[in-house]
């Protein structure tokens, strides 16, 4: 399954509807462990991508994921807008003049992106954030990958692991961003960061497995 500038558009467009759908899903999530703006930020900024990828559209894969970063960057404040501009950034720079990827490849660029992230946040799994829904993922992607299970069904793993990350938050104490003000009162909670990067992963099966 060869993955071209249309299917990152695609699953740009998708990633935003879902945040769009879960708007006040994630705000309210934020509303019990943080400031109640998760829903909000995610959704002006991927309004924001969604206005800049016609300027972009006709580029690599590498200059589209670049502008996203950007843009998220600039729209998004609070935690999550460098963060998730920091793991756009990087999977740019990891799929620069790319017109086309295997699952591998891009495996491989989400690995740079979440790394980076992770330098940037300074956050490990198991500390209540975001971390916690893309390294299960990432590490669901990679073993389907090297075990040859077809890219659909690795897409599907991926989103599974994905999910019992983002419901693994819940006991958890916070360690990092807001929650963390919060100490023992943070358990109890899904985090919403951990959430909207599960929709991130969903949005990719749902457009590149049709
Ligand atoms: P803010 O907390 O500034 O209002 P958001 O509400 O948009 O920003 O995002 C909160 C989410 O950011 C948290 O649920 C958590 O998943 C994530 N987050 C916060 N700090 C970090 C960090 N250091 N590393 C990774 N993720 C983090
Ligand atoms: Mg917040
Ligand atoms: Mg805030």
């Amino acid at each position: 399954m060869p993955i071209g500038r249309d299917d990152v558009i695609a699953w740009l467009s998708a990633y935003s509807q879902l945040l769009a759908d879960n708007r006040e899903y994630l705000t309210q999530l934020d509303s019990s462990i943080g400031d109640a703006d998760h829903g909000v930020n995610m959704d002006r900024g991927f309004k924001a991508v969604l206005g800049k990828l016609p300027t972009v559209a006709d580029k690599d894969i590498g200059t589209i994921l670049k502008s996203v970063g950007m843009t998220l960057v600039q729209t998004v404040g609070g935690a999550s807008g460098p963060l998730y501009g920091t793991f756009f950034l990087q999977a740019g720079a990891a799929t620069a003049n790319k017109m086309e990827l295997s699952l591998a490849d891009w495996s491989v660029a989400v690995e740079g992106a979440i790394n980076g992230l992770m330098a940037r946040g300074k956050a490990n799994v198991g500390d209540k954030t975001m971390v916690d829904a893309l390294v299960p993922a990432l590490h669901a992607l990679k073993q389907a990958i090297a075990d040859g299970i077809d890219d659909h069904e690795a897409l599907r793993q991926s989103v599974a692991a994905a999910e019992q990350g983002m419901k693994n938050t819940i006991p958890l104490v916070a360690k990092k961003g807001r929650a963390s003000y919060l100490a023992e009162r943070s358990a109890g909670h899904q985090d919403p960061g951990a959430t909207s990067s599960y929709l991130m992963f969903k949005a990719m099966m749902d457009a590149w497995t049709k």
